[in-house]
């Protein structure tokens, strides 16, 4: 066949597809049918554009790695539904007092040590007390004092305290918005989605880098992941960091016996917040030790490049250390160094 046949052949819906593509890079307003288009064109088509704007943006073979800590466990007055640290759902996660800063700055050395470049320290706060603040940021100081790059998630913020972080130089504050406005109610109700957009506008204001994403495999439609995808990339501007989790079942949880979501959806997630949001770190976050190495290999096709490394999220298991080292290897890619 020759191949102007080809170019005539494809669908016409598959040439509206593709002019959205070409958005990427633009600075536009996404609605959730265009971003539902994407997340609709054939599966090839789909990752092929996510690796094209990938490769115009960062480097394909690199990816961040980033180490999480919980420095404040269990025990948690929010009632969101997937998480194991709600103090209302018993899931066997024993609630742990603020950590030491000692103990935060050894384990971040350690991290360090094996190639993570951020250091993402959370806590089971509806928000920080204004007393935890103190110790808060001198965790902060002490991490950044190993050349480390720092993130905290630890809930809403006010104002003045977004104020306080963004002084002692965090480089980036966690907060997402966790899946779709439509979908909310039935993941949270003890703080609203308006909440959640008001701390990621106190963050930007204090000079913070935005970590912002969401959750998929919650048994929402796909519509509801385009509109959490919306969400985000219409954020002005959209995160410096993208993180993608996929549920993990935790018994006690609401949603511990959710339909599992098939992992190619989640691949069609990470290619369509690529395209969306170019130039943003996607970080294929939670749910990752569920993947074959195959599904990872996928979303690093589809546009992540930046996993958590180490054998613990907060309180949900993470692939092997040495294990992601392999596959890291098997795949040629490369970690990246801190200031990228
Ligand atoms: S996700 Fe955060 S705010 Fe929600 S229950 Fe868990 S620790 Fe609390």
């Amino acid at each position: 066949m020759h191949c102007n046949s080809l170019t005539s052949d494809i669908p016409n819906n598959r040439k509206v597809n593709k002019s959205l593509v070409e958005k990427a890079g633009e600075s536009v307003q996404w609605t959730v049918t265009e971003i539902q288009s994407l997340l609709d064109m054939p599966f090839n088509d789909l990752i092929f554009q996510a690796q094209q704007v990938h490769r115009r943006h960062h480097d394909a073979n690199a990816v961040q790695l980033s180490t999480l800590i919980s420095v404040k466990t269990g025990g948690c007055s929010e009632d969101c539904g997937y998480c194991p640290q709600a103090a209302r759902y018993h899931t066997g996660v024993e609630n742990q007092d603020m950590l030491s800063i000692d103990s935060v700055v050894t384990a971040a050395a350690a991290a360090k040590a094996q190639g993570a470049t951020r250091f993402c320290m959370g806590a089971a706060w509806r928000g920080p007390k204004q007393r935890d603040m103190e110790k808060v940021t001198q965790m902060i100081s002490a991490v950044k004092a190993l050349g480390m790059e720092t993130c905290a998630t630890l809930g809403m913020l006010k104002p003045e305290q977004a104020r306080q972080l963004g002084e002692v130089g965090l480089d980036y504050y966690n907060h997402n918005l966790d899946t779709s406005p439509d979908y909310y109610e039935e993941i949270i109700t003890t703080r609203n989605y308006q909440d959640r957009l008001d701390t990621l506008r106190e963050v930007r204001n204090a000079g913070i880098n935005v970590c912002c994403g969401g959750i998929v495999g919650m048994g929402e439609t796909r519509e509801a992941r385009a509109g959490l995808i919306a969400q985000l990339a219409n954020l002005d501007p959209y995160p410096n960091s993208v993180p993608v989790n996929h549920l993990v079942q935790v018994e006690g949880t609401p949603l511990y016996g959710t339909a599992v979501l098939d992992p190619l959806e989640f691949v069609r997630t990470i290619a369509a917040a690529r395209i969306t949001m170019p130039k943003a770190m996607v970080r294929l976050s939670a749910g990752r030790r569920e993947m074959s190495e195959a599904v990872q290999a996928l979303c690093f096709l589809a546009g992540a490049n930046s996993i958590f490394y180490g054998d613990k999220l907060l309180t949900t298991g993470n692939p092997d250390v040495q294990q992601d080292k392999a596959l890291l290897d098997k795949l040629g890619m490369q970690s990246l160094s801190a200031s990228s």
